[in-house]
Parts: structure tokens; sequence; C-alpha cells
């Protein structure tokens, strides 16, 4: 059988190409080809479990190569306009950031399977290669276990190469690659900081604080962001950390690295002339130290500064060099992926027609706050939208 159109990869962006598309053509032959033994996999974990699926700021500035992708990401009201569509219910929290009413990943997983017809859908079966043949303008795709399947039209909607304990591994980019198609440098994203100080971090690992987080690269100011920040063995981590580690994967990626480091701000509400004024009242330094911070945290101030001015500068600036970005293991998405210019703006490949990409695996990635499932969304409605 020649398939119209076969999804590769049933992760978000691949089921909304596939709901788009068959509302379009409900008669066609579609067929969605996913590794795992359920759709969704990685959308029924994200948001802590709670899916935090769009924002209220949504735009194209606030992605990595985000310009090469304007007249797709606009704002969220398509999505949210399919949400209500689809009867799932939402909130907005006060930080703009939409998540279901169930508060449940799971839910929207479950309610978006249900859509999907049964046979439109193989479950456990990995895409190895894809093969064109211009002349019949028919594609071929070889499973792992050597199965066969033709169609008019592909969608590579795998992701990237980041968490792949949930399928997103890059076991097709060697075939992508063969047919001539450039992958961008990628780096894993939306991860924890690896930093030289572990010390220091051996010491805090474990603790949380509110703080503010800046990087820097060759002493230039790149990004600052407040919120609750978590030591680990011999990294920095929490929500605010990956939001910096996504501006910090766009300099490795761009090869603008240099020098990069963090600085922590313990003490956000505080100007220095705050904190000289709260030292003076008492001359027991580290019983002011004491009174302000965990133990550990009070331990290390004390013992690294020679004098008053030293232990404020810390507390305003405490600066962590940094070794590397996390693993891409654990990375939420990857910085990097197909470049833009081997696509069109149906996202269709300027080489080879009848050849679509969606979602992560392109070159478009965001902080954390729903923008990369948007992401995922609104590039597989495209493609659902484009193909004749
Ligand atoms: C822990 C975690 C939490 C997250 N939380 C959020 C959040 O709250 N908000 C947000 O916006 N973003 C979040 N993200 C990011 C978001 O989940 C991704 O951006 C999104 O899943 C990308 O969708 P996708 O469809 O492109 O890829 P995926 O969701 O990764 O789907 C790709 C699918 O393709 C399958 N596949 C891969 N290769 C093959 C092959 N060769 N053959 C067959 N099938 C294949 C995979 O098994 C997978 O199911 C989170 C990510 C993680 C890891």
């Amino acid at each position: 059988m020649i398939y119209d159109f076969i999804i590769i990869g049933g992760g978000i962006s691949g089921v909304f190409s596939y709901l788009t598309y068959k509302k379009r053509k409900p008669n066609s032959k579609c067929l969605i080809i996913e590794r795992n033994n359920s759709l969704l996999k990685k959308l029924s974990i994200s948001g802590n479990g709670k899916c935090n699926f769009t924002n209220d700021y949504l735009n194209y500035k606030k992605y990595n190569n985000g310009e090469n992708f304007k007249n797709l990401i606009i704002n969220n009201k398509k999505i949210l306009s399919l949400f209500d569509d689809l009867g799932i219910v939402y909130y907005k929290d006060e930080e703009g950031r939409f998540y279901p009413y169930s508060n449940s990943a799971k839910s929207v997983q479950t309610l978006l399977t249900s859509l999907i017809n049964e046979d439109d859908v193989l479950l456990k079966t990995t895409i190895i290669s894809i093969e064109y043949d211009k002349s019949s303008k028919i594609w071929t795709l070889l499973s792992i276990d050597n199965k066969e399947f033709k169609s008019k039209n592909i969608l590579i909607s795998t992701g990237s190469i980041n968490y792949p304990s949930l399928g997103s591994d890059g076991i097709i980019f060697k075939s992508i690659k063969s047919l001539g198609i450039n992958f961008t440098d990628i780096f894993p994203s939306n991860i924890y900081i690896n930093c030289k100080e572990t010390d220091v971090l051996k010491e805090l690992s474990g603790l949380r604080f509110k703080a503010c987080i800046s990087l820097y690269n060759s002493n230039d100011h790149i990004y600052s962001e407040s919120g609750e920040i978590l030591f680990k063995d011999k990294a920095i981590s929490g929500i605010v950390t990956f939001n910096v580690s996504s501006k910090l994967a766009y300099l490795y990626k761009n090869h603008l690295i240099s020098k990069p480091y963090l600085t922590i701000d313990f003490m956000e509400d505080y100007s220095k002339d705050d904190l000289l004024k709260l030292f003076k009242k008492e001359n027991d330094l580290n019983k002011t130290l004491l009174g302000l911070f965990h133990p550990n945290l009070a331990n290390i101030l004390y013992q690294r500064c020679n004098n008053l001015n030293d232990i404020i500068n810390d507390i305003k600036s405490f600066k962590f060099e940094i070794d590397s970005l996390g693993d891409f293991e654990h990375a939420q998405v990857t910085c990097g992926g197909i470049d833009s210019k081997e696509i069109n703006e149906e996202l269709e490949s300027n080489k080879f027609s009848g050849l679509y990409f969606s979602g992560d695996i392109l070159d478009c990635d965001a902080p954390c706050g729903g923008y990369n499932i948007s992401f995922a969304i609104l590039s597989g409605i495209k493609v659902g939208e484009s193909i004749e």
C-alpha cells in the first residue's frame, strides 16, 4: 500500500500534524509510526506532569533562531482555540503559563490519543532509513526490523537527541544526513549547568535558594533571571538555570562562547548599602551570616572572604565559572537541529518534495514556559495544513 502521509514520531508535533491533516482529508491513508508502546510519552511527563502547553507571551523573539519562524510563531491564539475545540479546559498562572485544568499531562495524552484512529497508528516500530524515488515521487521507509512502508509525503517529527529514554535519540539522523540535508551544531538546552567550583557546589549540594542568576560571556552581561536555584554536586540547576542554559546553548551553538561565568545574587532585595548597614549592627560576621543563610552557605562566605566588603560582594555576586552544559540525557530540549536553510515556509525540504520536518528536530528552541510544546504544536499543524 502507498500511504498519502506517514508521520515518523508520535510525539506532540506528529500528533497535531495528524489531527490537522485528517480533519482536512478524512479519507486519506495516513499512518503514525512510533517506536514507543504509546503515543505522546514526552508530553505525558511534561511540566512536572502538569503539561505547561503554551504561554501568553508567545512570540518568535522568545526562541533561539525564532526569526526564521516569524510567520509561524505569532501568538498563542491558534493553540488556545484548538484546545477549546478539543474540549481541553485550561487555566493560566500569574506568569502567563497555560496548563490543563486537570493539571494532568496524562489526561491530555489520553484525550489526544483517543482522537486518533487506532488503524492509523503503528507502535513499537523504529524507522531507521528513508529513501526517495525521484521518478515515482514515492518515499520508502525502512524499520529497524526490516519492514518497508511507502508514502507520497512524510513528516519527520522524531524529536532531537535530548531525553532519549523517551524515544528521541536521533537514530534517523544518519539517514537524513545521507540525503545531503544539513543540521546546525546541536547542544543540550533547558538543563543544569556544570561549574568549576566543585568544592563550593559539593558543600551546597541539595540546597535551594531564592536568588537571581546571571550569565556573562567575556564579561558581557547576557541574561538574568530570578527564582529558585538548586545546587547539585557539580552543577547549578532549577528552572531559572534551565532558562539561562537556553542562552548559553545558543552561544555554544554559534561559536560565540568565551570565558562564560554565572553570578548569583543571594539577596536581590537588598542593595550593597542595605547589607553594609545590616552587618554593621552586629560585630560578629559569622553570627550575622548565620542569621541570613543556611549554615553551609554562611560557612562558605565566612571562610573565603577576608573582610566585610568581600562578603557583601560574594552575597550580591557569587561567581561560578562555567564548565559545560549538562547532558543530553536530562535536557528538556535541543538547541540546534535541521538547518533552517533546508526548509521552506511550509516546513518542506527545499531539496526533496514531500519531505517535511516539525517540532524539536528543527533548529528552534526556547526557555521553559510552554514555548517548546507550542512550537511542536504550531509546526505540526503547519505541516498538516500544507500537504496536498
Ligand atoms: C522532562 C521534560 C519536561 C518538559 N516540559 C515541558 C513543558 O512543560 N512545556 C514545554 O513547552 N516543553 C516541555 N518540554 C519540551 C517538550 O516536551 C518538547 O519540546 C516536545 O515534546 C517536542 O515535541 P516533538 O513532537 O518534536 O518531539 P517528542 O515529543 O520528543 O516526540 C518525538 C517522538 O518520536 C519518536 N521517535 C523518535 N525517533 C523515532 C524513529 N526513528 N521511529 C519512530 N519513532 C521515533 C519518539 O519515541 C517520540 O515519541 C519538556 C521536555 C522534557 C524532557
